[in-house]
């Protein structure tokens, strides 16, 4: 059922020029399932000119006429669901629902970026001499190289291609290696749909190689990264020392603060779904859970009872609740920060260990009494390890909530607005979600502040980022 992944460029799905290319692996067996092509340098420069050519043809297609490709490219991506979905968990790992859930979820992204295609306003400024007119315009910023990596396969390409199509942009897509299969298949619902050669292009091959040739080329306009945070410095250096536009989506250490006035069972049960969503490898996961003191044993006991009734195994396999993880360096990390949590003198409520020696399977992992010196309350765990702390003052969980360099999502629990609006104010996060989960919808914004990042992968801010201001001020005759 997996086929073997090519090239996408200037509208042909191609072999790489070289002919070399890399084995994928299904995480949930260790078996390699096909193949991805791996480009060289002469397929980045067929890349770029294609991209250069696209971006002429591209932003001269009406915004009414570009939204329209869209929406039919969304239709497909919908039509197609029960193709692409078990390519995304047998490449990636997640439960099939899931799967299906990310591609639905992605034909929605398309949809409203299709609308938002339409309104990318600009205004008129009142002049200061009769018969003046004084216009702001929105451009296109121009052909960008686009990095995705492979947690989503799906939504972290879809988010970017989706804002430069609506904006008028080209873009080089550089998908994941790992991940090759579901994203491919998004981009041939777009060239089915009609968005003309060369204004999508698709790469694979060595992350560093084709970052440090695609970002400073004189073609490229602007780039996006969704990542770790120090790839992502990497990055954001190369673009600035060649004063390209940048979109940063990084790492997190979600805080997940619950208040003692919150619905206890509630807050368990939501942030223990939500914590092994993805097998936790999800940039807003919630990581520390800081606990009121009244309500923490309360809580410690549902968030473990919750964690026991995952069902672990291979995502293609009904019932299953959590997969694999996507490679096997998360599970040498996942055992690497339990390790170093027991020496700081952490307990292990549940979990902690590898499962069986096939396949990137890991329990559920509770941990506790964790000191704030111990590797995972200041890296990101990116697996399905959840820690439990106590706290006893707002003043003293909203210190510990922006301890770290990292801000992306934060999470709150309380049944008083006057906590909540507190709460809301003190957390330095790009987003925070009070009571329920609601992050990550197509028409709001999506994003971080400090470490994490900056710009937004959704609402009308992410189309901002592919778009450039053009003043025109012009007298009459
Ligand atoms: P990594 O940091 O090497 O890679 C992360 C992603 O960046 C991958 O998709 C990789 O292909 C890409 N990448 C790496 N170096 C690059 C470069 N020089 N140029 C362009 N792209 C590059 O490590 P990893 O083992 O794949 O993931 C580890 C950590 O990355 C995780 O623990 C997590 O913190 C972070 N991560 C974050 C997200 C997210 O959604 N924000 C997604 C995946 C990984």
């Amino acid at each position: 059922m997996y086929r073997d992944v090519s090239l996408f460029i200037n509208g042909a799905w191609t072999p790489a020029t070289g002919n070399r290319s890399l084995p994928v692996v299904n995480p949930a067996t260790g078996e390699t399932i096909g193949a991805v092509a791996h480009a060289d340098r002469a397929d980045l420069d067929h890349a770029l000119e294609a991209a250069d050519k696209g971006f002429r043809e591209w932003r001269k297609v009406s915004a009414f006429d570009r939204s329209k490709v869209m929406r039919k490219a969304a239709n497909i991506l919908r039509d197609r669901v029960e193709d692409i979905a078990p390519l995304l968990t047998m490449e990636q790992g997640k439960p099939l629902a899931e799967a299906r859930g990310e591609v639905m979820a992605g034909a929605d992204v398309i949809d409203w970026f299709a609308e938002e295609a339409r309104r990318t306003y600009g205004r008129v400024i009142p002049a200061r001499s009769e018969g003046v007119y004084q216009l702001v315009i929105k451009e296109p910023v121009g052909p960008v190289a686009a990095f995705s990596p492979w947690n989503f396969p799906i939504n972290q390409v879809v988010r970017k291609l989706s804002c430069a199509l609506a904006a008028g942009c080209s873009i080089i897509v550089k998908a994941p290696e790992e991940t090759p299969a579901s994203p491919a298949e998004l981009i041939r619902c777009f060239a089915d749909a009609g968005v003309p050669a060369g204004v999508m292009n698709l790469v694979y091959g060595v992350p560093a190689e084709i970052s440090e040739y695609l970002i400073p080329h004189p073609i490229i306009r602007k780039m996006s990264f969704t990542g770790s945070t120090a790839v992502g410095k990497q990055l954001a250096a190369i673009a600035g020392a060649h004063m390209k536009r940048v979109t940063m989506e990084l790492g997190g250490h979600a805080p997940a603060i619950v208040f003692d006035d919150a619905d206890i069972d509630t807050a368990s049960k939501l942030l223990a779904t939500a914590k092994y969503r993805n097998a936790g490898q999800v940039c807003v996961s919630p990581t520390r859970m800081l606990v009121q003191e009244r309500v923490y044993n309360q809580f410690v006991n549902g968030f473990v009872r919750h964690s026991q009734a995952v069902r672990v195994g291979d995502g293609l396999e009904a019932g299953t609740m959590m997969g694999p993880t996507a490679n096997p360096r998360r599970i040498a990390a996942m055992e690497m920060f339990v390790g170093d949590a027991l020496q700081h003198g952490a307990s292990v409520r549940t979990g902690g260990h590898r499962i069986g020696n096939k396949g990137n399977f890991f329990e559920p992992t509770v941990l506790t009494d964790v000191p704030k010196d111990a590797r995972i309350m200041n890296e990101e765990p990116f697996g399905p390890v959840a820690v439990i702390s106590p706290f006893s003052s707002f003043d003293e969980v909203a210190a510990e909530a922006n301890r770290l360099p990292y801000g992306l999502a934060s999470y709150a629990y309380t049944r008083s607005a006057k906590t909540a609006n507190a709460i809301a104010a003190a957390v330095e996060s790009g987003m925070i979600s009070i009571n329920h989960h609601g992050l990550a919808l197509p028409e709001v914004p999506f994003g971080g502040v400090k470490d994490s990042g900056y710009g937004s992968e959704g609402g009308l801010e992410a189309i901002e980022n592919y778009l450039v201001t053009k003043f025109v001020t012009q007298a009459g005759l």
